[in-house]
């Protein structure tokens, strides 16, 4: 059965390396993205070189799934089981956003690694967010406008208080209840206010990538419990249209029940629905950090030091 898998993110290359499955992505390197944030003010490890063999370093266009070929810029590969994994991109939704940055990629880290003493405007109280408001705080002047009443709403109140806390204590203004509806020239534009930056940054979610070929539902290719398109492809992580959160935890997860699931086809037995509970979310806020686990809030020290040690130990399994 040859497996075929594309995306080298925290999805597909786990299932390319369990499967020993033909890798398809024009990556040289493995980006950890929960580490982006981090790296722009520490020198952490957030790459990793691929060494994954075979590796077609290509990028895939479209999918023919009735001859079951992949297409790439320049070739075409046949496949018994093919796994999309091919995760998600930044998403502003708002006409004018001129000159506006994103956090999700190296260059991007890059970038921000050079903004010293500067104005900065982060748009979006998510996770992103609240991480990226507090490590940019540390050396530059950090104002974060959040459309909804509380920082990361998803989160437990008592996170979502020591971030606020913890925010501002680190001199992050924020700005609650407003949307922006433009950025022209360095000005962000709310309801009812303007700011001045002389950066900004939109934290403010993502959208799935797609392939040709594939269906498409409201945010990535619809799959059935399974995480099946049809009885030959799956389609994981970011870009799969679900309704679990689009983390690295459920990309993991996903990942490792495909690659069961796929051993239960080659041994001609009944495959198993995804399911997985949350086992919490981590939070690093400059020089603290905050866990939310299925036995209480940790913060302080001990959350840095458990959050950093369950990343090393993430980056070292690719
Ligand atoms: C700044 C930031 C911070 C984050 N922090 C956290 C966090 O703290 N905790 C958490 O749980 N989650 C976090 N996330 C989310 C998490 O990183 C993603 O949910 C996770 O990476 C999804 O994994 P994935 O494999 O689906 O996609 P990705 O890891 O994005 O990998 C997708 C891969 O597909 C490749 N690809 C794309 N298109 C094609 C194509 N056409 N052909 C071939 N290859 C292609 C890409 O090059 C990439 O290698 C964060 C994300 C960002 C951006």
């Amino acid at each position: 059965m040859h497996v075929v898998v594309i995306g080298s993110g925290i999805a597909g290359l786990l299932v390319a390396k369990k499967l020993g499955a033909t890798l398809i992505s024009d990556r040289k390197e493995f980006v950890f993205l929960p580490r982006l944030p981090d790296a722009v003010t520490s020198q952490v490890q957030y790459t990793k070189k691929i060494t994954h063999d075979p590796h077609i370093r290509q990028n895939a266009v479209s999918v023919d799934r009735e001859k079951k070929i992949v297409y790439t810029e320049k070739k075409s590969v046949p496949y018994d089981v093919l796994v999309v994994a091919i995760g998600a991109k930044p998403h502003i939704p708002i006409a004018q956003a001129d000159g506006v940055h994103t956090l999700y990629t190296q260059e991007d880290v890059r970038t921000m690694r050079s903004w010293k003493k500067k104005s900065v405007i982060i748009v979006g109280g998510g996770p992103t967010g609240v991480e990226l408001a507090a490590e940019l705080s540390l050396t530059n002047s950090v104002r974060l406008i959040q459309g909804a009443d509380t920082l990361v709403p998803f989160f437990a109140p008592n996170v979502q208080e020591y971030t606020k806390k913890t925010l501002e204590r680190l001199g992050v203004e924020l700005v609650f209840h407003s949307f922006v509806q433009k950025v022209v020239q360095n000005q962000v534009t709310t309801k009812t206010q303007t700011f001045h930056a002389d950066e900004v940054v939109w934290c403010g979610g993502v959208r799935a990538n797609t392939l040709q070929g594939l269906p498409v539902g409201k945010n990535g290719h619809t799959v059935d419990a399974y995480l099946r398109v049809d009885e030959s492809v799956f389609v994981i992580g970011d870009c799969a249209d679900t309704l679990f959160p689009k983390t690295a935890q459920f990309a993991n997860r996903m990942a490792l029940q495909t690659v069961a699931n796929i051993r239960r086809m080659q041994k001609n037995v009944a495959l198993k629905p995804f399911a997985h509970e949350n086992k919490g979310y981590a939070l690093r806020l400059g020089d603290t950090s905050v866990l939310q686990t299925p036995v209480g809030v940790i913060t302080g020290n001990l959350a840095t030091l458990m959050r950093k040690g369950y990343y090393a130990s993430q980056l070292w399994s690719y």
